[in-house]
């Protein structure tokens, strides 16, 4: 048995963050540990409140793991403040996992914040270098590409979702040169009505991953748990593209399968 950590905020409604995370680790046959990040208090409809953890108590979970437990492989969500990243990326350092894999959490879907603007290029300074695959969606993906940089590469927001597939690679290219090992751009956040299209790059060519796209409402956690099942997968000895494939499945029939709990976004359906 595999033993992954996701270090995460933690979503009360459990739909998203660790409690996504810790159900897409056991779906996909990993044993799950959780570091908690933030608390958010949330619900279907969105996000309320967070509360960040203190560093300190960040560093002494992740220890305290590290110190008794092998851990085969890491996945990275929630962050929440600048501190907590280097507290993150210093302990990682020190206990070196062999998988780390990095969502670039920012923003969540209903549009609160879940990372401060000014640890964004934190993010990139510290953590990026340290992923052995990033997670982006396109609007991260813009960010983690062009931060310190603006406007004029981005070309405005409006562009976010409609960029070229040469764009894409474009993106996708710099923000190997940032540091990552390998990069999935997520095509959710596209305005193709028809397929959802993922670009992986790591360095040595490009591979797309495409899925039908699902006239879907309950969607919440998507992120969370591609990134938990591609590190599951990962940790278990697949490639990288074979664990694209298998982890973009399984999220694909999550959402297929999502779960109308609540009067908003419901989550993904994790054993269906
Ligand atoms: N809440 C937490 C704790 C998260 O980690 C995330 C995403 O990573 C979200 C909420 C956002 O979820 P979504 O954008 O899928 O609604």
């Amino acid at each position: 048995m595999k033993h992954l950590l996701s270090i995460a905020g933690s979503d009360c409604s459990g739909g998203a963050g660790i409690q996504a995370d810790l159900k897409a680790f056991s779906a996909n046959g990993v044993y799950g540990m959780t570091v908690i990040t933030a608390i958010t208090a949330q619900n279907t409809r969105g996000v309320r409140a967070v509360r960040a953890m203190d560093p300190d108590i960040v560093a002494a979970q992740i220890d305290a793991v590290f110190s008794d437990i092998r851990v085969d492989g890491v996945k990275i969500g929630m962050l929440a403040e600048g501190p907590i990243i280097e507290a993150v990326a210093a302990a990682l350092r020190r206990w070196k996992p062999p998988i780390t894999v990095l969502d670039p959490v920012m923003v969540a879907k209903s549009g609160h914040r879940l990372l401060t603007e000014e640890a964004e290029r934190l993010l990139i300074e510290k953590l990026l270098p340290l992923a052995d695959l990033i997670t982006p969606n396109i609007p991260e993906a813009l960010k983690l590409a062009y931060a310190g940089q603006e406007t004029a590469q981005t070309g405005g927001a409006e562009r976010n979702e409609n960029l070229s597939e040469q764009e894409r690679e474009r993106l996708a290219l710099e923000i190997l040169k940032r540091g990552a090992k390998a990069v999935l751009i997520k095509g959710g956040h596209s305005a193709d009505p028809d397929r959802s299209v993922d670009l992986l790059a790591d360095g040595k060519g490009f591979r797309r991953f495409e899925a039908r796209r699902l006239d879907a409402r309950h969607t919440h956690g998507t992120g969370c748990s591609l990134s938990s099942a591609l590190a599951a997968f990962l940790a278990r000895g697949f490639s990288l593209e074979a664990a694209v494939e298998r982890a973009k499945a399984y999220v694909t029939e999550g959402i297929a399968h999502g779960l109308a709990i609540g009067g908003g976004c419901g989550p993904i359906h994790h054993f269906y």
